[in-house]
């Protein structure tokens, strides 16, 4: 089994700049900076006709680029910088783990995710799940973690989404060309693309299998588009979250199922799962399946999987949770249950949710059962969880119910942007050279208070002119294309004024996010908007699911108040919000606002992206933001219940905050016009944020809380005494 980059489809790059190919096929380039600049010098125009995919680009380059290239001594010296820190990436000497984990057992961690967001040149994504996914592997491969992922290699990925003029959403899809993508066949003994068996499933189900580097760490997708499949089977990877339920169970069998056994058939011997939400939690069968051939009594195995396996828990909603009806499940499962050694029921009973037992077959209930390490994603979140799940532990009261909590974090380096990146180097250098590598320390952001105001409101108007034009542009080629309205070129920002304070709202269109909360009184909305010394522009972004019609009314009703007149275009919707929109209007805007109803945001991590960024939150105290706010870097509101009177209460908090409080303290200026109590703000924001909500610090609570006690269950029982005896905590 191999994966092999196919060189001979590059002969046209030169020998001495060949490894811009090895650099193309490692998604370790998209969060280093200087090395997509690499890429862009070679040949801007195709960098951006590419949307930023370096496979597309090298391809479609014609030879005398190249060639221009490797005679330009400024290029090679880029070059060389660059594939070096690459080279010493990929071998270190030695990393954040093997230093605190010497010598203990071999441990690999298998993360499953049914999306993974790593970068828009990819889209196996739909969401903020994935791209904490995303987000989590490329930590793991910064730390050293050995880790292996599982996903899914989508055809269509997540749909992309176009506004109609009067504001609906159609869906438009767009099929990844593979063979110009960063993804690899993975190879069998033949050359052949491999392509595996889901066991033990009626009419058989194959997965071919390809690979993305993602730094270290390599990440396995699973695809059924192929011949060998019956038609109604090529369907299960074409798409994410499929709607109806029978094509879901598919897709999770074959995710869990199936790829456990890819990972088996790739001889990749890993110690522990991570599951990353309920959708891959078949796995877990599959692992039991595994120990019980090879003979192992049917106590022991069980206990070996539940201790190797971690289990997080992303949503309080209940809705959101996968539950599968029994009819169906004996469909797919009435053949593998036997090798389970469980009965029917016991089977079924494995997957009982106890507030609706009967109801059928509950993911995160099979999930929370089988695992021995589960938690929530932020402290709040891990109070509701604990409460919504209590009935599993009947005998323990409340706070002793182990669910833990692990607040998500995002990472740092694909989210922070390069200029103000560099503003902390400069500041940095000279006190804490190796930042990059101890930014979850709190100590070395101190410095942030030794950056000149002047400089770090310079960077952030810079940002937000970029947005702008970001935007105007996109606008633009919509407008040269479909000949729009003029209304729809106010919708969708044409007129927004970089002077203006500027509050940015993107997000799924899920009703409990609220996104229209501030439209709850239009009068006084208008006021706030226009407002002749102090004017307040709202951005809005983000799709609706394509099966949700109440969501795709909500984004209706928005994208008319942006059309409307009476808001002079200053509320502006901008389409298709992905992972590159995402960067912009994370780095951007001034304003990043989130209002959902308390208890619903399980963390919720776009705004730690705005925040590390110096872009302020002003959030609901829900999710991740009761641990965020402190006071001083950012607003804060106490959310109240979902009841309609309470909802006006909510938006008039909202309103006396951006009327009083934020718009007052932005348009405070300076002889210089730089409002230096914001930028004080700014700055508490990036210390208090960057350190403690990235996806450092996350991972290492990951590893420090459950990886030392896998390792014990990994080891096997005659080895768990050794492992309590020398406790392998770090530091
Ligand atoms: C970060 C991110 C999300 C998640 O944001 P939330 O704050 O959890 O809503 C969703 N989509 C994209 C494209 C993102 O970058």
């Amino acid at each position: 089994m191999k994966t092999e980059i196919p060189y001979d489809r590059f002969a046209h790059v030169p020998e001495r700049i060949f490894g811009v190919v090895d650099l193309a096929y490692n998604l370790w380039w998209s969060w280093h900076s200087s090395a997509s600049v690499l890429f862009k010098l070679l040949n801007r125009a195709e960098w951006k006709m590419s949307r930023h995919n370096p496979v597309r680009m090298l391809l479609e380059t014609p030879p005398r680029f190249f060639e221009r290239a490797a005679a330009n001594p400024e290029f090679l010296r880029r070059y060389d910088i660059i594939m070096h820190r690459f080279r010493q990436y990929m071998e270190p000497r030695t990393s954040w783990f093997a230093q605190h984990y010497p010598g203990r057992v071999p441990l690999t961690i298998a993360y499953f995710s049914s999306e993974f967001g790593l970068h828009h040149s990819l889209p196996f994504y739909a969401g903020g799940l994935g791209i904490l996914a995303g987000d989590h592997i490329k930590a793991s491969s910064d730390l050293g973690v050995p880790t292996v992922a599982v996903g899914f290699m989508y055809a269509e990925g997540y749909l992309h989404q176009h506004i109609e003029a009067d504001g609906w959403q159609k869906n438009v899809a767009e099929i990844l060309d593979r063979d110009a993508a960063p993804v690899l066949r993975v190879l069998d003994d033949d050359g052949r693309q491999l392509v595996v068996q889901v066991p033990l499933i009626d009419p058989p189900i194959y997965v071919a299998v390809w690979k993305v580097q993602v730094g270290r760490v390599p990440l396995y997708l699973l695809d059924t588009h192929i011949d060998e499949n019956l038609p109604e089977n090529r369907s299960i990877s074409h798409r994410l979250y499929l709607k109806e339920l029978e094509c879901r169970l598919r897709q999770e069998v074959v995710l869990g199922i199936g790829g456990r056994k890819v990972l088996h058939t790739l001889g990749i011997d890993y110690s522990a799962v991570h599951l990353n939400e309920g959708h891959s939690a078949f796995a877990i069968l599959e692992r039991l399946r595994e120990r019980l051939v090879a003979g192992m009594p049917p106590d022991q195995a069980r206990e070996q999987v539940r201790g190797t396996s971690v289990f997080t828990t992303h949503t309080p909603v209940p809705a959101a949770h996968d539950v599968f009806p029994e009819d169906l499940m004996a469909k797919y499962f009435r053949g593998y249950c036997p090798s389970l050694d469980l009965s029917w029921d016991e089977f079924m009973a494995l997957g009982e949710d106890p507030h609706n037992p009967g109801a059928g077959f509950n993911m995160t209930a099979f999930a929370l059962r089988m695992s021995r390490f589960h938690n929530g994603v932020s402290k709040k979140h891990g109070e509701v969880a604990r409460e919504m799940w209590q009935p599993l532990w009947p005998d323990l009261p409340l706070e002793e119910v182990p669910i833990d909590a692990i607040t998500n974090g995002v990472h740092m380096p694909t989210w922070l942007n390069h200029r103000i990146e560099g503003l902390f180097d400069r500041h940095m250098d000279s006190v804490h050279p190796n930042w990059r590598e101890d930014y979850d320390n709190p100590a070395i952001w101190e410095v942030v208070d030794e950056i000149p105001d002047e400089d770090l409101w310079r960077e952030h108007q810079w940002l937000k002119m970029k947005l702008f034009s970001r935007i105007r542009e996109r606008k633009r080629q919509k407008w040269a294309r479909h000949r729009d309205e003029p209304e729809n070129l106010a919708a969708e920002g044409l007129m927004l004024d970089t002077s203006a304070l500027t509050i940015g709202f993107a997000r799924r269109f899920a009703e409990y996010k609220r996104a229209n909360l501030i439209f709850e009184d239009l009068n006084r909305l208008d006021r706030i908007v226009n407002n002749r010394w102090r004017p307040v522009q709202f951005i809005f972004a983000g799709k609706a699911h394509p099966a949700d019609e109440h969501g795709k009314r909500l984004l209706q009703e928005i994208y008319q108040y942006a059309q409307d007149p009476r808001f002079g275009g200053r509320i502006a919707f901008v389409e298709d919000y992905d992972e590159r929109l995402a960067r912009y209007m994370v780095h951007g805007v001034d304003v990043w606002m989130n209002t959902p109803i308390p208890l619903m945001e399980a963390s919720g991590t776009s705004g730690m992206k705005a925040g590390m960024n110096g872009v302020l939150n002003l959030s609901v105290l829900d999710g991740w933001w009761i641990e965020g706010y402190n006071g001083r870097n950012g607003w804060g509101i106490e959310g109240r219940a979902a009841y309609t009177g309470e909802r006006r209460e909510d938006a008039n908090t909202l309103y006396d905050l951006i009327e009083n409080e934020i718009a007052p303290l932005y348009y405070s200026r300076s002889m210089v016009d730089v409002p230096h109590r914001w930028v004080r703000m700014m700055k508490e924001s990036i210390k208090s944020i960057a350190p403690q909500f990235c996806s450092l610090r996350m991972l290492k609570d990951y590893v420090t809380h459950y990886y030392p006690s896998v390792c014990m269950y990994a080891a096997g029982p005659g080895r768990q005494t050794a492992g309590l005896e020398e406790p392998c905590l770090p530091r």
